[in-house]
């Protein structure tokens, strides 16, 4: 059955300039990326990203962590893969959350650490399950960022709408 999936290449992944290595990786799995972008991730994102983790010791610093605070910049590179059994084959690829257990050929065990303060700088973020890949997907994308369409929409018309465009346009 086809199934949508996140994947976010997180900011050690672009850092380490994994970002054709694992999107290379993930073509191995033959599922069709249906969305793309970079992303300047603010903390509301990323803390509505990871809200399930709020009362975990480490959500501070993954919150940094997705953020880019790491690595010189807020920047992450967002998918949707779409496909047969897209999050198992994903996850699977990606390997487990610790990066130390995560199979030395997957994604994470080939390019994951743990850094001193502990935090599992594993590269890739990938959804775990199909209410958490909608709930994922509909966070990081609207409707007109995906070519195909995943989820019921509904037309609306915006007033006031303030947004930045180009100076000289
Ligand atoms: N994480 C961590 N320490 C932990 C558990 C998680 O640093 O003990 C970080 C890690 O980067 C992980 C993210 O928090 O990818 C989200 O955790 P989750 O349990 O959702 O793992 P995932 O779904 O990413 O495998
Ligand atoms: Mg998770």
């Amino acid at each position: 059955m086809g199934q949508a999936v996140l994947i976010l290449i997180k900011p050690d992944g672009l850092k380490k300039s994994l970002t054709g290595n694992i999107l290379t990786r993930l073509s191995e799995t033959k599922l069709e990326i249906v969305a793309a972008k970079m992303v300047r991730v603010s903390k509301e994102l990323a803390q509505e990203h990871y809200k399930h983790l709020k009362d975990k010791p480490f959500f501070g610093e993954i919150i940094k962590y997705l953020q880019g605070d790491f690595h010189d910049r807020k920047k992450v590179m967002a998918l949707v893969y779409w496909g047969n059994d897209a999050i198992t084959k994903c996850r699977e690829l990606a390997g487990a959350t610790n990066p130390e257990e995560a199979e030395s050929t997957s994604i994470r065990g080939s390019y994951g650490r743990i850094t001193t303060s502990g935090v599992y700088e594993n590269v890739v973020h990938v959804s775990s399950n199909v209410p958490e890949a909608e709930r994922e997907i509909k966070l990081w994308f609207t409707p007109d960022e995906i070519i195909v369409d995943l989820y019921a929409t509904k037309d609306v018309v915006k007033k006031e709408l303030s947004c930045k465009i180009w100076a000289d346009k």
